[in-house]
């Protein structure tokens, strides 16, 4: 395997300086090739997305291909503009000069992917590798096989592998992929192997952006609207039975809404997942036996105020929500990542911002409130990868703003213009005049050139 994986970056290295991948024009047409291909695929990657997650037709096209169109449709549009040097300002130090900023691809990247949303998490960073201009290596995640599979077929018969290919496989594979002198790795997953990838990429100094998780709080104060609030959190908390990076992980109530709160909560839940949720026809499979076992072991039956039902052997967990939970609870220990939703009280704004700065910065935040006063304490006191006012989960799905962790949830960003730059190396020149040469900078040099 380490042989045909050397010669696949050499073969994508050799082309990469072929320079075919940088010229604009062949950008576009091959981004006009994956969006073509993808609309040919589309009800593979449906079917295989049913297969691997049980994930519903509508689920699947809104979460995991819509996106892409509107993600392929931003880069189709500005990557001319993006990429056209800019220039930049010149210091009188440098007189007669002119400043340049070069749009530099990295050469041939890396892209590891999660089982989550094992489609769209593998292409979106992809349409930036592209627009940049670069090869790209695909390693898709190997808990969905059948995505896995469609993903390889796309890409085989859309572009040579010389340009960009996929590999599948498991832990191992991707640890020989990381042991490449790459030019770039983007890597969506845990934080845990995230600290592995950063280590194997620190080998040859290769830059990385590493797109992680946590536990990400959704906070409801005393002002909010909390019909709304209920409304948005469970469809953003049991959207792939909760499998979502930036799935609400925890809630954070004051004390006083907590009674009506937990009613609205019931209600959506009853009303979008029936009573039955575990026999509903598209309610999402939680991924392997490990993580359903992870995850029964994290419902406090004493606590449980809904749902709490599970079917083991089909992998199916319900909707469920707990209530009177402390920090002390193993359900807030780690990060979620499946369809429990517990709640936390609290009397004090200033408990918010004690409780979540004792844990790792989260990936994302929502808090609920009506108030400008709240909004900017909250916003300017906490440190997390991005989040919402008043709803959950949508911020990620417009390409103008940055995707992306901080400290434990991450670093780097993509989405929109912010994909381009993350692939892009900013290559920085001060061209001079010869027409004269100002002798400022010399007057320390006793010797002229002439006694050489
Ligand atoms: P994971 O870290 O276990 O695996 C991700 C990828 O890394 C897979 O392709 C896997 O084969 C590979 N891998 C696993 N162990 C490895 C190792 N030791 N060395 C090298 N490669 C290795 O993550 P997962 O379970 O697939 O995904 C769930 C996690 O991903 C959650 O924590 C979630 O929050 C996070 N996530 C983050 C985002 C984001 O955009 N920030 C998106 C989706 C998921």
């Amino acid at each position: 395997m380490k042989d045909a994986i050397s010669s696949l970056v050499q073969k994508q290295r050799n082309y990469f300086y072929s320079g075919e991948t940088k010229s604009i024009s062949f950008r576009k047409n091959q981004l006009t090739a994956l969006k073509e291909a993808i609309r040919n695929y589309e009800s593979d990657i449906l079917e295989a997305l049913k297969k691997d997650l049980n994930k519903g037709e509508y689920e699947g096209f809104l979460t995991e291909i819509g996106f892409l169109y509107s993600e392929l449709k931003d880069m189709i549009k500005n990557v001319d503009y993006w990429a056209t040097p800019k220039k930049e300002k010149t210091p009188i130090s440098s007189f007669g000069g002119k400043s340049f900023v070069y749009k530099e691809p990295y050469g041939v990247t890396l892209i590891i992917a999660p089982w989550n949303y094992p489609f769209q998490l593998a292409i979106a960073p992809l349409i930036g590798a592209i627009g940049a201009g670069n090869t790209a290596i695909i390693k898709p995640s190997e808990l969905t096989p059948n995505t896995s599979v469609v993903i390889r077929e796309l890409i085989a018969t859309t572009f040579p592998e010389k340009y960009i290919a996929v590999v599948e496989g498991d832990v191992e594979t991707s640890k020989v992929l990381l042991d490449e002198d790459v030019d770039y790795i983007f890597f969506t997953g845990s934080t845990e192997v995230g600290k592995k990838v950063m280590e194997a990429a620190s080998k040859h100094l290769t830059p990385v952006t590493l797109e992680l998780g946590g536990k990400s709080p959704a906070i409801i104060m005393d002002d909010a609207n909390l019909k709304l609030a209920a409304k948005r959190i469970v469809w953003g908390k049991f959207l792939n039975a909760g499998q979502t990076c930036v799935a609400p992980d925890y809630i954070l109530i004051h004390e006083k809404k907590r009674r009506k709160f937990l009613k609205l909560l019931t209600y959506y839940t009853k009303k979008w997942f029936g009573n039955e949720a575990l026999k509903k026809r598209d309610y999402p499979k939680i991924i392997n036996e490990k993580h359903v076992e992870r995850l029964i072991n994290l419902i406090d039956e004493e606590k449980v105020f809904y749902g709490g039902g599970f079917a083991q052997e089909q992998r199916f967990i319900e909707p469920t929500i707990m209530m009177d939970v402390t920090m002390d609870d193993p359900v807030m220990a780690e990060e979620i990542f499946g369809p429990i939703l517990p709640i936390v009280t609290f009397e004090h704004p200033f408990e918010i911002v004690d409780i979540v700065r004792k844990r790792p910065n989260p990936l994302a935040l929502y808090l609920f409130t009506e108030s400008k006063d709240h909004e900017q304490f909250i916003l300017s006191n906490l440190s997390f990868g991005g989040g919402c006012v008043n709803d959950t989960v949508m911020h990620l799905s417009t390409p103008y703003l940055p995707f992306g962790g901080v400290g434990a949830s991450g670093m780097g960003s993509y989405h929109g213009k912010n994909s381009f730059d993350t692939f892009t190396h900013e290559k920085s020149i001060l061209k001079q005049t010869t027409s004269f040469d100002l002798p400022i900078r010399y007057s320390q040099t006793k010797t002229s050139l002439s006694t050489l």
